[in-house]
């Protein structure tokens, strides 16, 4: 509507694809389930920011999405939230491997996701691990044997434990690429594309990046399927 045309040029917000819903510009008209605007109300947040008005409702359509904001546009609950009504709609047994896998490029970045995860899905009682590399193996394989909703990894790691078969992939149907850029910059991309073999391809496929350059432009065409791209501000190629 006519509203939602206008907070997109408000907010220098640009989406390319088909019937795309309207931006959800306050958290009354979310729809979200009550726990979780709970949080968000404890949190003290005044409302969705502009990258998470956008791509909830196309994110809660169950479609792929390419969002492109930069750093400190609240992308982390642009896709969590998504994700944790994504497990409430088909929440599989944690014993069997996660639903959600959300891939970062480093363990500071892992850790961070990680702590609003629990913040935000404690109480919908949703369980989040976190591997990444430089600390012993033993304390996360423990907490994968425990079964877990959601696992946030760096690629190198995920992969040295898919190896040990420790976790099997076979139960994720809502994937996260985290800071796409910044991953293949580190040079994650022979990782990230194994890791994906493991996930069915029915799934989910949401990539979150700062900047837009062909090598980012390229594994989003190979990886997601149809998606929807939403920019805010001007797009850094
Ligand atoms: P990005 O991943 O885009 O760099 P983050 O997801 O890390 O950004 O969010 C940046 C900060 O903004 C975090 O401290 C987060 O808790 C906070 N934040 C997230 N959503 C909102 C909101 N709707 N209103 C206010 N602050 C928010
Ligand atoms: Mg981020």
């Amino acid at each position: 509507g006519l509203s939602g045309e206008s907070y997109r040029r408000r907010h220098e917000i640009t989406v390319t694809g088909d019937n795309i819903p309207p931006p959800l510009t306050s958290f009354d008209s979310t729809g979200l389930p009550l726990e979780i605007l709970r949080e968000v109300h404890n949190a003290g947040f005044p409302a969705p920011t502009p990258i998470q008005a956008q791509s909830w409702p196309i994110a809660l359509q169950g479609r792929d999405i390419v969002a492109i904001a930069k750093t400190g546009s609240g992308k982390t609950l642009g896709y969590l939230i998504p994700g944790f009504i994504h497990l409430k709609r088909r929440r599989n047994n944690p014993h069997l491997g996660p639903t959600v896998l959300v891939l970062s490029p480093t363990r500071e970045l892992a850790t961070q996701i990680q702590v609003e995860a629990i913040k935000f899905g404690k109480s919908s009682r949703i369980s989040c691990t976190c591997l990444y590399g430089g600390a012993p193996k033993g304390p996360q394989l423990k907490d994968l044997d425990r079964g877990v909703d959601v696992v946030v990894a760096t690629p190198g790691r995920l992969n040295d434990i898919l190896e040990m078969r420790r976790v099997s992939l076979n139960q994720v149907s809502y994937l996260v690429l985290d800071e796409a850029d910044r991953m293949l910059d580190m040079g994650f991309e022979p990782q990230i594309r194994k890791i994906v073999k493991e996930v069915p391809t029915r799934r989910q496929t949401l990539m979150y990046t700062a900047t837009w350059p062909k090598e980012v432009r390229k594994i989003a065409a190979d990886l997601l399927v149809n998606p929807v791209q939403v920019n805010i501000g001007n797009v850094d190629e």
